[in-house]
């Protein structure tokens, strides 16, 4: 069972997600297991191709909140059973659990390590490992001496955020319609009764914004002032590197940020950029190329080559190619005052939202999708949804890395 394409945009849908990416086809999944019959309009050509292409592809329950672990776990085990859960087998995550290692060079963030593992022990997670610097070497020799510590949980690893999305809108059987854009909404008694597209209209008593970057600004045309805004994160693609262990975790430099992981013969590099300010919502997203040097240069302070040497005379190599040997990726992450998704009721009747899920959407939507479809089902109570857009917001617990 593949994709549903319809070249024809239906005039009603019983429930219309505006978003082909991964958080728009994850509710369009639940919304289909539940019983509903929803219909996705995306408007690029082709479904997940926004900031879901751009994704990392890490998946993780080494979480720095119970809460965010609850509803990764719940990810990870429909990513485990994803064929029978969807009833497909065409799209998937292809699920590569190759570990999680974090690295720290410095003795505060070692002991903030154990603190965390700890704490991950009491919500149950036991298999999150503390490495002293000579098991870290042991197990991961490219490892640089001047690292003292490390934690690691194996069973985390690496996922095809493309492939997860596409699996996700097959298994739905939901109608997708590429090229149509929704530029405004219809109103009757000051409630949402549909969607004006690039294509016509669409009846509908239940719309979901799932726009990624571009739902603060659709929001914004149904009189809404969403919660949310945007700030670019970037990602180097160096194909061909034979010095990168392909079965390496993904590595991260825990008291930098800086991380990669292995990929098309080589590996991704990221790093969020602490420093990067908030932008409008943009697609295409531009990319700066400079940011591929602050990760390859081994005299950077970002620089991958300081916990995992190695990089050293691949980045030097690299950087003499003159640009040759990388090419950088850019997204967006829709971002909210405290780290954590927008999902449930507007306050605008018939209009729903699922968005801000910084940088964890590929691993957190398809679990936290389904909290939507509660609500629109009348199976949650609003207000006791923890990620109602309408809340009050807290000082952000944890990293968005
Ligand atoms: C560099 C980078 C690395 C990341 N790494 C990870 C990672 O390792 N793990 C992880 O879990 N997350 C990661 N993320 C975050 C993750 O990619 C996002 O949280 C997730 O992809 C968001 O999915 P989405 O469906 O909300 O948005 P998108 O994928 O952007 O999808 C939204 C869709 O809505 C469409 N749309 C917008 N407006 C309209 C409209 N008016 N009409 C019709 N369609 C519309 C867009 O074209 C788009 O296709 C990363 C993000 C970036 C940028």
């Amino acid at each position: 069972m593949g994709i549903t394409y319809a070249s024809d945009l239906p005039p009603a849908a019983e429930l219309l997600v505006i978003g082909g990416g991964v958080v728009g086809a994850a509710t369009a999944f639940h919304a289909a297991g539940a019983g509903l019959s929803p219909v996705v309009v995306e408007r690029r050509d082709s479904p997940a191709s926004l900031t879901t292409a751009a994704a990392a592809g890490g998946f993780r329950l080494q979480l720095e909140t119970e809460e965010a672990y609850r509803l990764v776990r719940g990810s990870v085990e429909l990513f485990a059973s994803f064929a029978e859960a969807t009833g497909q087998d065409e799209h998937g995550p292809d699920l590569r659990p190759q570990g999680y290692l974090w690295l720290t060079t410095e003795e505060r963030m070692a002991a903030e390590q154990r603190r965390l593992a700890e704490a991950q022990r009491t919500w149950g997670l036991d298999d999150v490992e503390v490495l002293e610097e000579d098991e870290v070497r042991r197990r991961f020799p490219f490892v640089a001496p001047e690292a003292v510590q490390a934690r690691f949980r194996a069973a985390d690893g690496l996922l095809d955020p493309v492939g997860l999305a596409l699996g996700l809108l097959a298994g739905s059987g939901a109608p997708v319609v590429t090229g149509c854009e929704v530029t405004g909404f219809l109103f009757s008694g000051g409630r949402v009764v549909g969607v004006r597209t690039s294509r016509g209209e669409v009846a509908s008593d239940a719309v979901v914004i799932a726009a990624g970057p571009l739902s603060g600004p659709l929001a914004a045309r149904a009189g809404m002032d969403l919660p949310v805004f945007t700030v670019r994160r970037q990602r180097v693609v160096v194909p061909d590197v034979p010095e990168v262990p392909p079965e390496a975790p993904m590595t991260i430099d825990e008291d930098t940020g800086a991380h990669w992981r292995p990929a098309a013969g080589g590996a991704s590099l990221m790093f969020a950029d602490p420093g990067e300010p908030p932008g409008p919502p943009s697609d295409p997203v531009p990319v700066d190329e400079g940011f591929a040097r602050r990760l390859l240069d081994p005299r950077s302070p970002v620089s991958v080559a300081r916990v995992a040497p190695f990089w050293g005379p691949v980045g030097e190599r690299l950087l003499a190619g003159g640009g040759r040997g990388w090419s950088v990726r850019a997204g967006q992450y829709t971002m909210t005052p405290d780290h954590r998704p927008l999902i449930g009721r507007t306050g605008v009747e018939g209009l729903f939202v699922n968005t801000g899920y910084s940088g964890r959407g590929v691993m957190l939507g398809p679990s936290a999708s389904r909290l939507l479809v509660d609500e629109l089902l009348g199976k949650a109570e609003g207000a006791t949804n923890p990620f109602r857009p309408d809340r009050s917001f807290a000082e952000p617990e944890g990293g968005v890395l």
